[in-house]
């Protein structure tokens, strides 16, 4: 079938934006390498548009009453839940990943638009009678304005709804600049918002590249920025949005490492590692890149390994059974695939070769299988580099503790996981490693949505973590109210600093 591509266009206002836009981009199903959408791609015009929409309609949503606003939120999480299924639809259709994974990020996502539901809850704040003789101090958590949120490729719903729902329904405006490569989730979450009766203006989508991003951060309306993406990319946007006064979270990437000590169960050690390398092709911030085997397991725990990526399926997302996709591009594969020739060069011993699995697709799609390397080095670029594909890499260590100095040494620290029977030894693994988000025995720590997430190191700048309690600290500035109601006893001068008495 080849039907002609669709334009993507921004939301603005509550509605498909109409106007005309200058440059667009192709946006692909990975699957088939078919061009199926143009995007719009925002200049500063556009970008400024939406700011002033958004202003305008802070101004009445900042005073909604958070019974309002919680109205809105369960609506839009009845709608995400009764759609979800078509949500998952179009994520697999622009990035590839397989409809089972899809379907797992929509329920994450759908989590965190539950956790915005209890705003009434989270907003409130502290209270002290009496803190002096007849005055009360208390604190209020008021909403910033219009906020910016970029969000990366790899979950186009999900990462759009750590944000959105916490900055709305602590009644802030959004304008939200999805990835441009799999834009369509944004156009859709913005209309179930629109059904759920968010006023026009409160959420806004901006399709985009650099210029939109550069617009976002300069713009003097634009109070603050959650951006999800690269490690250069995230250091450029904070450093930027905070030269111009914004308050800024910027999650970068990651190398997240699975350690696996001598007396783990090897079999569910290399459950863990297969899935949490290869789900999603390992497009995904929190998938495990390095496997660190602990001596003397590195053998046996790299055969067992072997055995599960030979048999994965390889295909189009939408077939039945199919457990691992295409890349996001062509351009993002071939990168991806040149890891091979660098790892062979480099020294490592490659054991799986993705190129050459066997995939239930088209021909034309952005295919590579999963790749196994052993006997990886650190100084190679396998390993320095976030690859962001479905290439695992296996390290020997020869302790627990050199396996620790590895993790620790390693400029990322967006999540880890020990794999362990040893309590004790569990203990001090999440006691020692110098990353934001461990699992003991559990591959992929994303945290429930009534937690936060973020990463440590060249993984987050900025202080607050996304979503959960920091999302609402993030989104707010909180007050503190001292006051009295005045009785002539309160009367006099006097110079010297407030006492409490
Ligand atoms: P990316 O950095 O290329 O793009 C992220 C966003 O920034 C997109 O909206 C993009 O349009 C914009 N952008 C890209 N280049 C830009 C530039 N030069 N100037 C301004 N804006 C720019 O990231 P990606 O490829 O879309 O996503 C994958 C990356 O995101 C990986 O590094 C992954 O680890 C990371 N990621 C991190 C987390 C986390 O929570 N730490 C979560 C998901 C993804």
């Amino acid at each position: 079938m080849n039907t002609a591509p669709r334009r993507i266009p921004h939301w603005i206002g509550g509605k498909p934006w109409d106007g005309a836009s200058a440059r667009s981009g192709d946006v692909h199903d990975p699957a088939t390498g078919r061009v199926t959408g143009r995007v719009d791609l925002a200049d500063e015009s556009t970008v400024d548009e939406a700011v002033a929409v958004a202003r305008e309609a802070f101004a009445q949503w900042r005073d909604s009453s958070l019974a309002r606003r919680t109205t809105v939120l369960f609506g839009f999480r009845e709608l995400l839940d009764a759609r979800k299924d078509e949500l998952a639809a179009i994520v697999t259709a622009e990035h590839g990943k397989v409809l089972s994974d899809a379907g797992g990020e929509v329920q994450r996502a759908l989590e965190a638009a539950e956790f915005a539901c209890g705003i009434p809850h989270l907003l409130k704040g502290g209270f002290s009678e009496n803190a002096s003789t007849g005055v009360d101090v208390y604190s209020l958590r008021q909403p910033l304005g219009v906020v910016g949120v970029i969000s990366p490729f790899n979950f186009p719903a999900m990462v759009p709804l750590w944000f959105v729902p916490n900055a709305i329904a602590c009644g802030n405006a959004v304008v939200l600049k999805p990835s441009e490569k799999d834009p369509s989730a944004a156009n859709f979450i913005a209309a179930l918002f629109a059904e759920a009766g968010l006023p026009d203006g409160v959420l806004n989508v901006v399709h985009g590249d650099k210029p939109a991003v550069d617009r976002l951060l300069a713009h003097p309306d634009v109070k603050a920025v959650s951006f999800v993406g690269s490690t250069p990319v995230a250091r450029y946007v904070y450093e930027t949005g905070t030269r111009h006064g914004k308050r800024v979270q910027a999650l970068g990437g990651a190398k997240n490492h699975m350690v696996v000590l001598p007396d783990a169960d090897l079999d569910l050690a290399a459950d863990a590692a297969v899935s949490a390398g290869f789900g999603s092709a390992g497009e995904r911030c929190m998938a495990i890149s390095v496997v660190v085997a602990v001596d003397p397991v590195g053998d046996e725990l790299t055969s067992k390994i072997v055995s599960r990526v030979e048999r994965l399926r390889v295909g189009d997302g939408r077939r039945p059974g199919c457990e691992m996709g295409p890349l996001v591009t062509a351009a993002h594969r071939d990168r991806v695939r040149s890891y091979l020739d660098a790892g062979v060069a480099e020294g490592a011993s490659l054991v799986v070769d993705g190129r050459l699995h066997a995939v239930d697709g088209a021909a034309e799609g952005f295919w590579l299988g999963p790749t196994l390397f052993d006997h990886v080095g650190t100084d190679m670029s396998l390993y320095r580099d976030e690859i962001f594909g479905p290439v695992l890499s296996v390290l020997r260590a020869a302790s627990y503790d050199e396996a620790l100095d590895v993790v620790n040494a390693n400029p990322y620290g967006n999540g880890t996981a020990v794999f362990t029977n040893d309590g004790g030894a569990a203990r001090r693994f999440q006691h020692e490693v110098e990353v934001g988000m461990v699992g003991v025995n559990v591959p992929i720590p994303v945290p429930v949505s009534y937690y936060s997430f973020g990463g440590w190191k060249d993984s987050l700048f900025g202080d607050s973590h996304a979503y959960g309690p920091d999302g609402v600290h993030f989104f707010t500035r909180t007050k503190v109210v001292t006051g009295r109601w005045l009785d002539p006893s309160h009367g006099g001068v006097n110079l010297g600093f407030p006492r409490n008495a």
